[in-house]
């Protein structure tokens, strides 16, 4: 069984090839050619040359093409939702959900509001009067594209846009469990009408990312695990070109006494199982105070009970998308149940379906021995914790490696943010979860070993650009003070200046 097979070439003249099939049903899913360094290099070369004229567009026609893409996909939804579900095995509604309404809201939230948020602003100089300061943000040039497998178009597509809207061109290298949804994002950019060479798409794997890499891109934008983040933030010190780091996470919740059970329980499962738990935000781990941890676990196993795994029809719980995460999945359960947890639902793959699936699976009596609690799972298992207090889950939840995500649940919502404030991640909800990615104008990050930099809003977008710093003299004149020559009288005046400036209370209002 294969999810992506290498096919090698044959000849020196061919390419290698990738041959895939659904991770749901095992259907083919056709093969696909392989990136060679110098396709990547050709790609490059015409964003190259494509950059400069669709940089000197104005942000309102830029912005056109986004929304004629939004338009586009509002009106294709049902063909670009089967093409997604057909390479992840995801269900319809999440597809739709996840991928294709985000991926239209953002088009038209970049579409309306790129040309304001990276508009030269003038800011006042507190102490040079004479002087003016505008902050431009200039398009960086070619920025480049590293996308993982488990929300292949949006993570694909999103990225993109952004960089797109601000000036400069990309070249994109999708996952290689999932280039078909990479081919959705090119096909709609060149039916929205991006002109010619603006965004290259290559396929293939980790080489044809490497090679993109060292391609003379001017930024990376990764999303992917920590480990080729590691090798991508070397490559790019090592070049020094500026690179954004959107990696793994292990996300904690809390649930406090005061939580509102129901809805937590429910918030757990969705937040364990959506996706499969193949989300970078999805819940891996649970603190939740003894007072109300019997009847929490009970309303988890009762939800989780409910939830139907499938392929076809109406279902809650898809595939599991990339073969190789199977593996890492039932490692996690297999060491957590000789290390002592219970399996209070699923625990195994789902004998009954063909496909990847493993059953939603609810562990208790977990501890931080387990790798299922220090580890990534990036699979559909919810391990539930018992601690003594708020106290103890804040430890708890603080003490790893990761930092992306993270949600609490109180009914007090003062000190919701008050425990959010003290959670080490880079983003955080307080009774909800991992909602933070499609909330358009929140800056999306990670701490720690989660990542460097922030995608999304004001801040992600002005990450596509490099920030110029305009000075204009304001009055003219022959000369400046500081300028020569030096004398003993202008080092005195300048001495004065500095004691009345930070030595009196008359500077502090002037400085
Ligand atoms: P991965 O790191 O294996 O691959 C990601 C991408 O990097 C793929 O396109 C792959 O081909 C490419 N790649 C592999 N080796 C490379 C190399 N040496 N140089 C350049 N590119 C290379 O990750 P994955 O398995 O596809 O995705 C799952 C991981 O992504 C999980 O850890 C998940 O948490 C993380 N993720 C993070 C976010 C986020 O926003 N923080 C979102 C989604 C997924």
């Amino acid at each position: 069984m294969a999810i992506v097979e290498r096919i090698e070439a044959a000849t020196p003249a061919e390419r290698r090839r990738l041959r895939l099939s659904n991770p749901a049903t095992l259907a083919p899913l056709g093969e696909v050619e392989v990136a060679s360094p110098d396709d990547v290099r050709a790609a490059v070369l015409r964003a190259r040359k494509a950059q400069p004229a669709w940089a000197e567009l104005p942000f309102s026609e830029r912005g056109r093409v986004l929304e004629r893409a939004a338009r586009l996909l509002a009106a294709r939804q049902d063909e670009f939702v089967a093409a997604i579900v057909a390479e992840t095995g995801k269900p319809a509604m999440e597809a739709l959900a996840t991928e294709v309404i985000t991926a239209c809201d953002a088009l038209q939230f970049y579409a309306k509001r790129a040309g304001r948020i990276l508009a030269d602003r003038t800011v006042p100089v507190h102490l040079l009067k004479n002087k003016k300061l505008r902050i431009a943000y200039r398009p960086l040039g070619v920025v480049g594209i590293i996308t993982p497998w488990n929300f292949p178009f949006i993570l694909s597509l999103n990225p993109t846009i952004q960089a797109l809207v601000a000036g400069n061109a990309v070249v994109l290298k999708p996952s290689e469990v999932t280039p078909h949804s990479g081919r959705l994002v090119e096909e709609l950019l060149s039916s929205a009408g991006l002109p010619e060479g603006v965004f290259s798409l290559v396929i293939g794997d980790g080489e044809t990312g490497g090679a993109l890499l060292e391609s003379g891109v001017d930024k990376i934008s990764f999303t992917g695990s920590v480990a080729t983040g590691r090798r991508v933030a070397e490559t790019c010190g090592r070049l020094l070109i500026p690179c954004t780091l959107e990696l793994g996470g292990k996300d904690p919740m809390i649930v406090c006494a005061d939580a509102n059970l129901d809805r937590a329980a429910r918030g757990a499962v969705y937040g364990a199982f959506t996706n499969s738990g193949q989300v970078c935000t999805s819940t891996e781990r649970v603190y939740v105070v003894e007072e109300v941890a019997d009847s929490f676990t009970r309303k988890v196993v009762e939800e989780t009970a409910r939830l139907r795994q499938g392929a076809s029809g109406e279902f809650d719980v898809g595939a599991i998308i990339a073969q190789s995460q199977m593996g890492i999945i039932e490692e996690h359960v297999r060491d957590a149940v000789e290390r002592g947890a219970r399996v209070l639902a699923g625990g195994r793959r789902n004998p009954s379906l063909p496909g990847l699936f493993f059953e939603p699976t609810v562990l208790a009596d977990v501890s931080h021995e387990m790798k299922v609690m220090r580890d990534e799972t990036f699979g559909p298992v919810l391990p539930i914790m018992r601690v003594r207090d708020e106290d103890e889950a804040l430890a708890l939840a603080n003490a790893s490696r990761y930092g992306l995500n993270a949600n609490v649940w109180t009914r007090n919502k003062r000190k919701g943010t008050q425990i959010a404030k003290a959670i080490e991640s880079g983003c955080v909800v307080v009774n909800d979860c991992m909602i933070t990615y499609g909330v358009t104008e929140s800056p999306f990050g990670g701490v720690k070993e989660s990542g460097i930099g922030r995608v999304n809003g004001e801040i992600g977008l002005r990450g596509y650009c490099r920030v110029q710093s305009i000075l204009i003299d304001r009055f003219g004149g022959r000369t400046e003070p500081l300028w020569y020559p030096y004398s003993a009288r202008k080092l005195q005046w300048l001495g004065r200046a500095l004691r009345v400036l930070w030595g009196t209370s008359l500077g502090r209002l002037l400085s």
